[in-house]
């Protein structure tokens, strides 16, 4: 296959078919060149060892294509969604590159074209049926108050995890008053299959309605913080009234995992451990990698979707570092990490219902 209709091939030309790619020309241009000191942080490439699953391999591929000197068509076009959108590479690089970030334009650019993976296209097709079943699993939560806060808990949650979203509302309710639940998406799966006309969509219906929620789910605070939305993670809120929260303890080992999107996603790495070390009574066990260095789930960027696989393969490589640290239970403060290691066969929680236990009147 040659170039695209109007591309332009050669040093340096990368613009008139593919424009998007323009703020992104820094990013891609310093990978394409790189030795690659960022290797070993990408899950992706770790769980299925290939040149082209690297993070250099990702962008190297994004750049030779806007250049139409790589065939765009779906089995190059493919690596863009090869991404769990961990950041863990942009912490091994002497540039702090945003390689999702790049990705994730490539997944716009690619889906407009029609040359996204089908299991990324199917996530649009079925959005709307997501709505209805997000809408029907809201009302079964609990009774929502029109005139409360709104929050935001996340689909991972409502439709997967509904006793955990049962916890966040119990202590939502007893931080802030009453509360609203909102039955809408945040668009993050549509921002990972590549609509960004859909993902857009899902935030103007959202913030036309609503004022910026609470949310439970770091995904869906980073997909709003995308579109120029700065909401409060429940998280936060907690932290602020360490005081209501009493120690339950426990006698095992509880191992907290940071969430990329919740770690390097949001920079939130102390509040969880505060919480945490507040319901134990004492600070809870730590990954070898952790914190910045923390190694990801495999649950993000629609990975579970388009290559489960290597995401099953990258949920148990965490969790037989958990089982080389001396195994227990894993704490965790996401939707898509808990379902993945629990998949992959670990007693996981989520850090919320540890706080729901921990509420004191
Ligand atoms: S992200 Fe940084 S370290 Fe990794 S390939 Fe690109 S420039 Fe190199
Ligand atoms: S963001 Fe994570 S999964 Fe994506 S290329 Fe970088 S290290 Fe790999």
């Amino acid at each position: 296959m040659g170039p695209p209709d109007g591309a332009m091939v050669g040093a340096g030309m990368t613009t008139r078919s593919l424009p998007l790619f323009e703020d992104r020309r820094a990013e891609l241009e310093t990978c394409v060149y790189c030795p690659k000191l960022c290797r070993a942080a990408c899950p992706v490439s770790s769980a299925e060892p290939k040149e082209s699953l690297t993070p250099w391999g990702k962008m190297s591929t994004v750049y030779f294509q806007a250049r139409g000197d790589a065939p765009l068509d779906e089995e190059h076009s493919a690596l863009a969604w090869a991404c769990t959108g961990c950041h863990g590479c942009r912490e091994r690089c002497d540039h702090r590159n945003e390689v999702a970030s790049s990705l994730w334009e490539a997944r716009f650019a690619w889906f407009e074209r029609g040359l996204a993976p089908a299991a990324a296209r199917r996530v649009v097709a079925r959005h709307g049926a997501l709505l209805t079943e997000l809408a029907r699993a809201s009302a079964d939560l609990s009774p929502s108050d029109p005139q409360g806060t709104p929050v935001l808990l996340g689909c991972g949650y409502v439709l997967r995890l509904p006793d955990v979203a049962r916890d966040a509302l119990s202590v939502a309710r007893a931080l802030i008053g009453p509360i609203r639940i909102l039955d809408r998406c945040c668009g993050l799966p549509l921002l990972q299959a590549g609509d960004m006309a859909g993902f857009h969509r899902e935030i103007q219906i959202l913030t036309a309605e609503f004022p910026p929620p609470l949310v439970l789910d770091p995904g869906c605070a980073l997909a709003l913080r995308k579109a120029g939305i700065h909401p409060r993670l429940l998280v936060e809120e907690a932290v602020a009234h360490l005081e209501r929260f009493s120690t339950v303890g426990t006698t095992g080992e509880v191992r907290y995992h940071d969430p990329c999107q919740l770690g390097r996603g949001l920079g939130v790495y102390e509040a969880p451990r505060v919480l945490l070390a507040r319901v134990l009574g004492r600070a809870p066990g730590e990954f070898a990698e952790r914190r910045q260095q923390a190694a990801c789930s495999g649950g993000g960027g629609l990975l579970p979707r388009t290559m489960p696989e290597v995401s099953r393969a990258i949920a148990r490589s965490r969790v037989q570092a958990h089982e080389q640290a001396g195994s227990g239970e894993i704490v965790t403060a996401c939707a898509s990490s808990l379902r993945k290691l629990r998949e992959a066969g670990a007693q996981v929680s989520d850090l919320t219902t540890w706080l729901a236990r921990a509420l004191q009147s």
